[in-house]
């Protein structure tokens, strides 16, 4: 249970627009979650890129 989620930006919430902010791990693994939501980039990638 998080306060933050409870924050998540509208934008988010509708899944109309998220802050991406790409990083990496220590393992050098390449990810982009949302800055706002946390939400994994790559998720959304192979949802709908990948069909
Ligand atoms: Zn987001």
């Amino acid at each position: 249970m998080s306060a933050l989620v409870l924050h998540k930006p509208l934008l988010c919430r509708t899944h109309l627009h998220h802050k991406w902010a790409p990083d990496r791990t220590a393992d050098g693994v390449r990810f982009t979650p949302c800055a706002h939501c946390g939400k994994d980039h790559t998720d959304v990638d192979k949802g709908q890129l990948r069909r």
